[in-house]
């Protein structure tokens, strides 16, 4: 079996409002909403019409911001924030986003939720021409590349910048005067538009402006970008629109059951790859239990439609974060043991469906398949809720390496022993296709890079290796 690797971990998040009294103090909320994107940093930057205001730190949103910073250090009617995931070489205040560049015309603040795939050759180009870079952040890069185009109107440069751009990127830029947002031309990640108190206000996902009492207004368009000032909002594109290729783990693992990604509810997405799955792989059993919280929806969905009941054979500990928020291995095995109990009384002598999302490592399936049988399980029969990951992300979800991937190096049947199962099955990729593109969806299309190996955009040299997460 493979040697211990990463798990499957979040992303990042955005979120920014434009022209409120209340700007910093949403912004908190939304990022506080997004909270399960990104656990290890966060930052926000107002503006007061006439000066940027930054306060940022690591850790968690509630640790980073008190009254203090909200009401007396980020003034101002606009603001920008974000919530970051990284990686266990790239912590680091440095990083930690929004980055603020300040000079004597004009300062700005960007934010990003995504990776850049030609980062490498962007970086070096740039170096060349006498860039000094600080950070080993994507949004540095995409910075001087504006910064480059300070001959052009701002909006100009950004669009300059962004065509030199590969990947995917949910990107959002504050000045003094002006808000900036735009979506990588495959919309590859998620972004969504709304309106609240008649100010506008971005994010990445829409839970986040349920919690600020912000209603949706539409999503922003793969290709686009949105400028937002005291005359209103003007929007353009900065490249022809790809066929969108939304991140199809988003509906898996990442977003929150609450938010409407294109169109689609993802609690709902969850329960029709369930009903899906138990239509692709059933098998006799007396319970049908998800893993906490993620699969939980996609149990239902499994348990609706084979006619097994659904029953809580596993329970999160609330006081302990998501599995794989730490990257060193020790801390995630803990993690796991501390993290679920099964529910003896439930699943004691019975043959058990445990439903998962996804099969990253294997590790952490073995542990709940040996907790389900200690706790009495006779069987247990692991459905996975989406098809095997078999090639790694190049677009801002740390699945680290093809070579450290489970499923890209063992068939199903290897798996199933290594973890203990009595059976394994996954969803097929025509199977996720079918649950998540259908007519209620804005615009087809979401990527399966990470089942398939297609990748929606050109992958260039040493992307694999750069590793850098946003
Ligand atoms: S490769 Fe997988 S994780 Fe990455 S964007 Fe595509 S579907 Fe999402």
């Amino acid at each position: 079996m493979p040697a211990e690797i990463k798990g499957l971990n979040e992303e990042c998040g955005v979120f920014a409002i434009f022209g409120h009294e209340k700007a910093a103090e949403i912004t908190f909320y939304g990022l506080h909403a997004l909270q399960h994107r990104g656990q290890q940093g966060a930052g926000i930057v107002t503006s007061d019409g006439e000066q940027l205001h930054i306060h940022k730190g690591t850790g968690l949103v509630n640790a980073i911001f008190d009254q203090e910073h909200l009401q007396e250090t980020l003034k101002g009617s606009s603001a920008i924030g974000h919530v970051r995931y990284a990686t266990e070489e790239e912590r680091g205040f440095e990083n930690v986003q929004p980055l603020l560049f300040r000079s004597q015309t004009s300062s700005m603040a960007l934010a990003y939720n995504g990776e850049i795939v030609n980062d490498f050759a962007l970086r070096t180009q740039l170096e060349a021409q006498g860039s000094i870079l600080q950070t080993t952040s994507d949004i540095e890069v995409i910075a001087h590349l504006i910064k480059r185009g300070g001959y052009l109107s701002l909006e100009e440069a950004i669009k300059q910048a962004l065509g030199m751009v590969k990947g995917a990127y949910a990107f959002v830029l504050l000045t003094e005067d002006q808000l900036f947002i735009a979506l990588d031309p495959y919309g590859i990640r998620p972004l969504s538009l709304g309106h609240i108190d008649g100010s506008y206000v971005i994010a990445s996902e829409t839970c986040a402006f349920d919690l600020v009492g912000a209603e949706f207004i539409r999503e922003v368009k793969p290709g686009e970008l949105i400028v937002i000032d005291k005359q209103g909002l003007k929007s353009s594109m900065f490249a022809s629109p790809m066929q969108r290729s939304l991140c199809s783990m988003e509906y898996v693992y990442f977003a929150r059951p609450d938010s409407d990604l294109n169109g689609l509810n993802v609690h709902a997405s969850r329960k029709i790859m369930g009903k899906q799955l138990a239509k692709e792989a059933t098998v006799e059993a007396d319970v049908v239990t998800g893993v906490p919280d993620s699969s939980i929806s996609a149990a239902i969905g499994f348990a609706e439609e084979s006619g097994i009941p659904y029953e809580l054979g596993l329970i999160k500990n609330r006081y302990i974060g998501r599995t794989f928020i730490e990257p060193t291995q020790s801390s995630r095995e803990q993690g796991v043991k501390m993290k679920l109990s099964p529910v003896r009384g439930i699943v004691n002598g019975k043959r058990v469906v445990m439903v998962d999302d996804s099969i990253v490592r294997g590790t952490t399936s073995r542990r709940i398949v040996r907790l389900l049988k200690e706790a009495g399980a006779t069987e247990v029969h692991v459905r996975i809720a989406a098809p095997p990951i078999k090639n790694p992300c190049f677009y801002g979800v740390d699945t680290s390496v093809t070579g450290e991937l489970i499923a890209a190096q063992y068939s199903i049947e290897e798996i199933a022993e290594e973890i203990g199962a009595d059976s394994l099955a996954f969803l097929s990729v025509e199977g996720l296709e079918k649950s998540l593109v259908h007519e209620d969806s804005l615009d087809m299309g979401i990527c399966k890079a990470c089942f398939t190996g297609r990748y929606p955009t050109e992958i260039y040299p040493n992307a694999a290796n750069t590793n850098n997460k946003q």
